[in-house]
């Protein structure tokens, strides 16, 4: 990394020219800049770091989970079913949904279960692959490679893929001319504005590169809501959720159990305050124009 001083990314992938500036949260590839703008957080890796940590989201094992979290993985993917439908007021059964950088495909075959007429595309071959052998239909590429026509799809996912992006305003333009008119389009990311990161700092494990490959572009509620804006989308709703202040691994055990049930007890304050961890914007493609 300090060889090569150059990070990957530069600019506000928001669109702000508002000078970056340093912060004070030092991570393995050095302090993290701030958009003077929207307060987005970007990371100093290099381009070689950035795709040498990506490497393990192709990894055979990638993303394999099982008994509780996978059963608390699909009550999550329930409740963004729901909201979907209820924001595009339809059946399960009329809207067509595309989860893109799906992995092995868990969401699709959540949407699936619950009636949606839903596919993947997922760029990492190999996890591509595993998905199709399980039996879900996930395409192999980018979203861009896939030529999708015009107004296509009624609803789009996009679960923790804006934080690897570079540029992803040319991502949300293809979002946006694959999705119907009214159309929503569903975006998770972490929340650099949150109780977390202000109390783990540089510590968050969402900043840790080894641990999650690629972050290099931490969102906050109002950075995503300029992106939405500047790519052509509506807010509907951003929330946010869940507060953490210590990690299990690094953390005394009786430290780690106080510290979580202080941050239980503020997990609603956290998602009423919009300052939570995570963060999930549901946005709409206007219906004229
Ligand atoms: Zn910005």
């Amino acid at each position: 990394m300090q060889n090569n001083p150059l990070p990957y990314i530069t600019d506000c992938p928001v669109g702000c020219t508002a000078p970056i500036v340093d912060t004070t949260l030092i991570v393995d590839e050095g302090a993290l800049r701030r958009c003077s703008g929207c307060g987005q957080l970007l990371s100093r890796a290099s381009e070689a770091r950035y795709w040498e940590t990506m490497a393990q989201f192709d990894a055979g094992e990638f993303n394999l989970i099982d008994g509780q979290a996978l059963g608390r993985r699909d009550a999550v993917a329930q409740r963004r079913l729901a909201r979907i439908a209820a924001l595009l007021s339809k059946a399960p059964r009329d809207i067509r949904l595309c989860d893109i950088g799906c992995s092995r495909g868990q969401f699709v075959a959540a949407a699936i279960g619950a009636g949606f007429p839903a596919e993947g595309v997922e760029p990492a071959p190999r996890i591509a692959e595993a998905a199709r052998r399980a039996g879900r239909p996930v395409r192999t590429g980018l979203l861009e490679d896939q030529k999708f026509s015009d107004a296509t799809f009624d609803a789009l996912t996009l679960f923790e893929v804006v934080e690897h992006l570079r540029a992803p305003l040319p991502l949300l333009a293809e979002c946006r001319r694959i999705l119907k008119p009214g159309g929503i389009l569903l975006i998770s990311t972490g929340n650099a504005a949150s109780w977390t990161t202000a109390a783990m700092g540089a510590r968050w494990d969402y900043f840790d590169m080894t641990r999650d490959g690629g972050h290099i572009s931490f969102f906050n509620p109002q950075s995503m809501a300029q992106l939405a804006a500047n790519a052509g989308f509506r807010v509907e709703r951003i929330d946010t959720a869940r507060v953490k202040f210590a990690d299990r691994e690094n953390t005394p055990r009786l430290r780690y159990v106080l510290g979580k049930l202080v941050a239980e007890a503020l997990n609603l304050p956290a998602q009423l305050t919009g300052r939570g961890h995570d963060l999930l914007a549901y946005l709409r493609k206007p219906s004229a124009g």
